[in-house]
């Protein structure tokens, strides 16, 4: 591999950003028109470094060297076995690189440090090796029909698979999208978010020197309009996977079936409700809400931001969720001890900020932040609004940042039919100790994950993916696989006539 010039990290200077280049059939290279784009440290807004940036004709080389790995092999032809012995080793590589992978990942997103390599690298080598474990158990079924036939199914993987994915956790992105589709014996042209191009990169590298044959998985940055949207409408990619924001989603959608009618999977934005019962220890009640909403500088599509709080416990709950969110250490992700590091970028930051301005336009009331943090990088202040409504924007649209919205309810009913009343339906939280209210709302709720005294519990065997506008398909777990596998049928009469 080539490696550029390393620009110096801050933080720790011995970690450097080697891979910038596009990974096309197992090697780095520029892109076919030698234009790169800066990718953008969010603590200061500074470059970190300049990234290849991929285009159509980048996408199509990249689909041209996963369509001859899936066809000449030797991915598919391999045997399971070897393909997951590839998966194992690339999920021990992560686990001794966990260092460099956090730093880059923090570095190029902002996420504190200590979740980057406390809670997503464990979560990532986990997933590959999750996968790993499903490649040498997929199998067919022997049918029993009705007539003198022998009926057998075979799975066979889909062929090439394209992956689009957010800058909001781009290893575990990474890693939901290239496992299952490699241990089901896919080949894939992955294009990470224009934001965040840096470990997509370095992990591939990782996963090459796991023993990876060239071919099987390229990584293309770039942009969405151009890369993005190659690689959504071309026609030899025989499967689509896409992770981001629903309007972008539409957009894929509606390129897939205009060129090949490939069929895709989505995971796109929610409007979570995450519902407060009257019977709920309201500390903890507090401590869990705050968690749905501010993890990740609020920046998930899972994130409960509508808190709806039963009006029993209503005021004592205002009161300190304020003060949990004047406590939260917002400052540089990579000290120690800090919660919430900086927005992705610039653009997302304004977003943020426009939304806070409606909801003090609209009639909510902001008990605590409201404003950016410092004067440099892209810092918002822990926010928190009462008195939201249903028909206010901030309680309509993905904000996607740390804004907390609490609405009061009175009775189950009226929660259930507010909690639903949105386009969206990811996910949703219930605190309570009562069974039965337990049980009601989790039915009631028309979400794909409804999480009851907990939330984003993200293990690998749980199935993920939204009703509603929230998405199509299902992500990890066995529910994942179907996506990148075809059932042939083959059937033969019991004795040739
Ligand atoms: P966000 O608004 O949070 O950045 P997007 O849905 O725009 O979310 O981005 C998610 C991913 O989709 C990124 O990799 C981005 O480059 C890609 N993308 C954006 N626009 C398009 C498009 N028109 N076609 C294909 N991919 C796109």
């Amino acid at each position: 591999y080539s490696t550029s010039a390393g620009i110096e990290n801050p933080i720790n200077p011995s970690i450097k950003v080697h891979c910038t280049q596009l990974l096309i059939n197992g090697n780095f290279v520029d892109s076919a028109s030698g234009k790169t784009f800066p990718t953008y440290d969010p603590r200061t807004g500074d470059v970190i470094a300049h990234v290849a940036e991929g285009d159509a004709e980048d996408i199509d080389r990249a689909v041209c060297a996963a369509r001859k790995a899936f066809d000449e092999g030797p991915w598919p032809k391999m045997t399971a076995y070897e393909r997951s012995k590839v998966l194992f080793r690339f999920a021990d590589l992560l686990d001794k690189h966990i260092e460099e992978l956090a730093t880059l990942e923090t570095w190029d997103n902002g996420k504190p440090y200590e979740q980057s390599a406390k809670i997503e690298l464990p979560m990532i080598s986990r997933i590959i090796r999750y996968y790993a474990g499903w490649a040498d158990k997929i199998h067919g079924l022997t049918i029993p029909a009705d007539g003198p036939h022998l009926v057998q199914t075979i799975h066979e993987p889909i062929g090439v698979a394209g992956q689009i994915i957010p800058w909001n956790f781009p290893l575990l992105m990474f890693a939901w999208k290239v496992g299952p589709a490699l241990a089901c014996g896919c080949t894939i042209v992955l294009k990470s978010a224009e934001q965040t191009p840096l470990s997509a990169l370095y992990a591939a590298k990782l996963l090459h020197e796991a023993g990876l044959p060239p071919g099987v998985l390229n990584v293309v940055s770039g942009f969405g309009p151009t890369a993005g949207a190659a690689l959504a409408s071309h026609m030899d990619v025989d499967k689509l996977a896409f992770t981001g924001s629903s309007e972008t989603g539409k957009i894929v959608l509606e390129l897939a079936s205009k060129s090949n009618l490939k069929p895709v999977i989505l995971e796109l934005g929610g409007k979570s409700p995450f519902i407060v019962c009257k019977d709920a220890d309201v500390d903890k009640a507090v401590e869990l809400a705050h968690f749905a909403l501010f993890f990740n500088q609020g920046q998930c599509c899972s994130a409960g931001s509508r808190t709806y709080v039963h009006e029993d416990v209503h005021d004592e709950f205002i009161e300190k969720a304020k003060a949990r969110a004047l406590k939260r250490s917002v400052g540089d992700p990579f000290k120690a001890g800090v919660e919430q590091g900086p927005q992705i970028d610039s653009e997302q930051f304004e977003k943020i900020l426009r939304y806070i301005r409606s909801g003090i336009e609209s009639g909510a009331i902001l008990i605590t932040g409201g404003d950016r943090l410092g004067s440099k990088g892209f810092y918002i202040q822990p926010t928190v609004f009462t008195n939201v409504k249903e028909d206010m924007l901030i309680a309509q649209d993905e904000i996607f940042g740390p804004v907390q919205s609490i609405l009061k309810f009175r009775d189950m009913d009226e929660v259930i039919r507010r909690a639903n009343s949105t386009r969206y339906g990811l996910a949703a939280g219930v605190f309570t100790n009562d069974l039965d209210t337990a049980n009601t709302l989790s039915r009631a709720l028309k979400v794909g994950t409804v999480w009851i005294n907990c939330y984003d519990v993200f293990d690998a065997a749980i199935p993920f993916g939204g009703y509603k506008m929230s998405g199509q398909g299902r992500e990890k777990g066995v529910h994942c696989l179907s996506n990148y596998l075809q059932v042939k049928a083959i059937v033969a009469p019991l004795k040739n006539p």
